[in-house]
């Protein structure tokens, strides 16, 4: 069905099959459209400032979170904003400074807020996350990076009764959306996970997969597609430039490379890069930190989350890893790790054998749009250029179904559901 969908404003406009293609950005979304376009046979280069997945995909919780069907922007989590920017120890802070900037991405996100918008976005949500494990096995099939994906589920629990029931209350437009969960009560989340106490009930996702690394996996994709003949060149695109239909690359020192087609998945920064062809999108960054600390003696066996006050621990293959919410300040404030470390100090009253010395600390940038909903398509004007950046919370979860996508759209071949709502179209571009 849906080619022209798909490939809307690619592929057919063009008088012949594209021959050399380029990425920007080597996080999840980068490798794993390299791996998809070059199995495709098309030669591809990707640039990064960074070593392959030393972005944003370095440090998260490494969830394959296929449950998360509803949209940030909802109003169980809308209507406790306002207090949770005043509280210090909750989910979410705003960097005063950065208050102006964010303010029109909050307003977008609650004009798309209202029940009505928060069933459509959950549906495009949902034709994404149904596909997302059969992608990560596809892309991860005879690649070492498999041996780093488990499927043991993932626990969300609650500290308090209202909490909790508030949560079971929310999840069944999730059961409606098909997501298979069960309500655990407290003896039940025990038996889960014996070294947690303190919790009164907690949301169990069977289904949901993690990585026991998302580095180690990022370094393997890197690996597999080195292998396949990717080229990685460790540099930054200062501009795109060119025409419609001829895009060019130009480097921090001015050198220009011609390509069939260029591919924007530059997470955070794509918005930047999208600046120089004045084309502008409301990306923002919710900016997320991470603790790593020594591997407790009795571990947890999956993920687990506190969404109040907002953390999860995730046993990694080098410690144990505690990830936090959201913090708007933008790409270049400097890390404020207090928030962080008085998670850990909360962790502990959770899970009482966690080590007090930290191995280290991390901050990274999610890249986000105000409906939270990737844009994966090509660009109105220049149908050269694919988009394929903005997976905020889920880009773990969906990198390796948005390669699939990106190599359908430079190929021009069909997929098995409709990409029109991931269209940059939505934004005007
Ligand atoms: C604390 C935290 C926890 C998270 N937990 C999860 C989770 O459990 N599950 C999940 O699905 N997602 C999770 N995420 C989200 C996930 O990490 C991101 O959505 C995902 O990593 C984004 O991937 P990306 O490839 O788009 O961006 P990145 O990994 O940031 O890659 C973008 C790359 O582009 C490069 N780049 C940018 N501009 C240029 C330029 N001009 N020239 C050259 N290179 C450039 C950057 O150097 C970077 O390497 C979490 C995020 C955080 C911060």
């Amino acid at each position: 069905m849906i080619r022209s969908q798909v490939a809307e404003g690619a592929g057919s406009i063009f008088n012949s099959p594209p021959q050399r293609v380029a990425i920007v950005g080597a996080g999840v979304i980068g490798l794993a459209c390299a791996l998809y376009v070059r199995r495709a046979g098309l030669p591809v280069d990707v640039y990064d400032t960074l070593a392959p997945g030393e972005g944003a995909s370095l440090g998260n919780a490494g969830i394959i979170a296929i449950c998360e069907m509803l949209p940030i922007g909802r109003s169980s989590i809308l209507r406790q904003v306002p207090r949770l920017m005043l509280s210090t120890t909750g989910p979410l802070s705003v960097q005063t400074k950065y208050l102006p900037f964010i303010t029109p991405w909050f307003v977008r996100m609650l004009l798309v807020s209202r029940p009505a918008h928060v069933m459509r976005l959950s549906v495009h949500l949902e034709s994404l996350l149904t596909r997302a494990t059969s992608a990560w096995l596809d892309l991860t099939k005879n690649s070492v990076a498999r041996s780093l994906l488990v499927t043991n589920g993932w626990l969300k629990a609650y500290q308090t009764p209202s909490n909790f029931a508030a949560a079971v209350a929310e999840s069944k437009q999730l059961k409606d959306l098909g997501v298979k969960l069960e309500v655990l009560d407290a003896a039940n989340v025990h038996d889960l996970e014996p070294s947690l106490i303190g919790l009164c009930g907690g949301l169990f996702f069977p289904e949901a997969g993690n990585l026991r690394s998302p580095l180690s996996t990022m370094r393997a994709l890197a690996e597999d597609a080195r292998r396949a003949g990717v080229v990685f060149r460790r540099a930054k695109v200062a501009r795109l430039a060119g025409s419609p239909h001829a895009p060019r690359i130009t480097d921090a020192a001015g050198g220009e490379t011609p390509y069939d087609r260029v591919v924007v998945a530059a997470g955070a920064w794509s918005r930047l890069l999208l600046r120089t062809l004045r084309i502008d999108l409301p990306l923002d960054t919710e900016r997320g930190y991470h603790l790593m600390l020594p591997t407790p003696e009795r571990s947890l066996t999956r993920p687990v989350s506190l969404p109040i006050p907002g953390y999860t621990l995730a046993q990694m293959e080098d410690g144990l890893r505690l990830t936090t919410g959201v913090e708007f300040a933008g790409l270049d404030a400097a890390p404020d790790y207090r928030r962080l470390l008085r998670m850990a100090q909360h962790a502990r009253t959770v899970f009482p054998g966690l080590a007090q010395q930290p191995l280290s600390k991390w901050l990274g940038f999610r890249p986000s749009l105000p409906d939270s909903i990737p844009v994966i398509g090509t660009l109105r004007n220049y149908p050269a250029i694919v988009l394929a950046f903005g997976h905020g919370h889920l880009g773990i979860t969906l990198g390796p179904l948005t390669g699939q996508m990106v190599a359908a759209i430079i190929l021009d071949r069909t997929m098995p559901f409709d990409a029109t709502p991931f269209s940059p179209s939505r934004f005007g571009v």
